[in-house]
């Protein structure tokens, strides 16, 4: 494989349709090179039960089926919004918290309300992010990075995506007030993305 540039650039599958993520991860992924589709750009529309008790084991399935389906290498990630005071919820449950039919609002107000009167210092969250690279049969990665944060009062900022908006970094900027560029540096996926490119640069580079 070669990404130097000279021959068209190598195809990378991000297992996820989710247009908010897969514009994160080509950003992220940029400076190696890589023709960055979605699954469905890649041909692959089946359902994934991603029925894993853990962020790791979620990401390992859906690596594991669109890699199997499509013979690209593959990028999964399982990432969600674990609150202490509900006990790590919503977790894994993340994207279906509300229902699968909700809205990111809809699923933030869900929050809200669950932590309505729970003193700030009760509050504390933290957004979780495992990434699992499947290269060929024989070269496999898992990686992980946090952000730790606190529920905020209210739905906070218009940028980012999901639990951004009540996701705080301090009294004044919730992950949503910030810009898609220091997201990226300070996200949990940059974080696990870090440890990717170390990967990633002694195989590319
Ligand atoms: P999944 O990793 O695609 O399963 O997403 C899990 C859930 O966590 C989704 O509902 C996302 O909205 C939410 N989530 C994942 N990453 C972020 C983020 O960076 N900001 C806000 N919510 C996120």
């Amino acid at each position: 494989m070669n990404n130097n540039g000279d021959n068209p650039r190598s195809k990378l599958v991000i297992a996820s349709n989710n247009a908010g993520k897969i514009r994160e991860f080509r950003e992220l992924l940029s400076p190696f090179g890589f023709d960055v589709v979605s699954m469905k750009e890649a041909g692959f529309s089946k359902e994934i039960a991603e029925d894993g008790e853990t962020f790791e084991e979620n990401a390992h399935i859906k690596a594991r089926a669109v890699f199997e389906a499509t013979g690209i290498p593959t990028i999964a990630d399982d990432s969600g919004l674990e609150i202490d005071f509900l006990n790590g919820a919503p977790g894994v449950y993340s994207a279906r918290y509300a229902g699968e039919n909700a809205t990111d609002k809809e699923r933030c107000e869900k929050v809200l309300e669950e932590m309505h009167g729970v003193a700030k210092e009760l509050r504390d969250a933290r957004f979780v992010c495992s990434i699992y690279f499947i290269f060929d049969d024989e070269d496999e990665y898992s990686v992980r990075g946090e952000v730790c944060g606190y529920i905020g009062d209210e739905l906070v900022g218009d940028n980012g995506f999901g639990y951004d908006p009540i996701f705080m970094l301090d009294d004044d900027e919730s992950m949503a007030t910030i810009s898609s560029e220091e997201k990226n540096k300070i996200s949990h996926r940059a974080k696990a993305f870090e440890q990717l490119s170390v990967i990633l640069k002694e195989k590319f580079s």
